[in-house]
């Protein structure tokens, strides 16, 4: 399973899908993406090999320089289209991609649905996009951070707005997340492999911490939302 993310001036599903590519030795049975494309959340996701998503990516291009990607090794809800990540709120102005576990899903999904919430998928993961849209007041940051309070279990995270067409969120605890840092571009993956084409620095994310990722520039802060003074490391290696 992985996740990338890119926000920059590229097309942004060249480049989650180059990392995501690397990211297969990880094992996944689903992918996907969703981009902003500046007007609209798109959303693509499909059960089986990268090559299906790549497949009808060609067909049908998503134009848009801003987004998440996502393989899935499935642990709630069968491998299935609909089970694929990302997940979208009910109006699909959030979307999230998530490798983990969320352990008390079950609960927060029976107050989700007591609030009017309809879910689309099984998976633990679709309450994340129902809460970030819970708590949204136009702050993806705030709410991602608000809802990473009421949720247990592990995660890596990767969240987008429709109306904040900028702006890439990640968080992290007990799964792997990183971060490359471009020039004009800037990045989130699973694994230092999936970014090398494109960038050698990076930031290692810890456990507990949060990332907000524009072209410009990249914010980390710590669970309290102290900004962290984290420092680049360059990789020398190839793969
Ligand atoms: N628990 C989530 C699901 O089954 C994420 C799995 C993963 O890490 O890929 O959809």
């Amino acid at each position: 399973c992985g996740i990338v993310g890119y926000v920059g001036s590229k097309m942004a599903t060249d480049v989650i899908m180059s990392g995501l590519s690397k990211l297969e030795y990880r094992g996944y049975d689903s992918a996907g993406v969703a981009i902003n494309t500046g007007s609209d959340l798109v959303i693509r996701k499909y059960a089986g090999r990268l090559s299906v998503l790549e497949h009808e990516l060609e067909k049908e291009p998503v134009e848009g320089s801003l987004g998440i990607g996502h393989t899935r090794w499935a642990t709630h809800g069968a491998p299935s289209d609909v089970n694929s990540h990302p997940h979208s709120n009910m109006d699909d102005t959030i979307a999230v991609v998530h490798n983990g576990i969320i352990e008390n899903y079950m609960q927060l999904k029976d107050d989700l649905i007591e609030k009017g919430y309809k879910f689309k998928s099984d998976t633990d993961t679709e309450v994340l996009a129902h809460l970030i849209d819970l708590y949204y007041e136009g702050d993806l940051f705030d709410a991602v951070h608000k809802v990473l309070g009421v949720v247990r279990g592990s995660y890596a995270i990767g969240a987008i707005a429709k109306g904040e067409p900028g702006k890439l969120v990640a968080a992290r605890k007990d799964s792997p997340l990183i971060v490359g840092l471009g020039e004009g571009e800037n990045f989130i993956a699973s694994d230092i492999p999936a970014l090398l084409n494109y960038t050698r620095d990076m930031y290692l994310i810890a456990d507990g911490e949060m990332v907000e990722l524009t072209k410009e520039g990249v914010k980390v802060y710590d669970s309290a939302k102290n900004l962290v003074g984290k420092e680049v490391m360059h990789v020398e290696w190839d793969v």
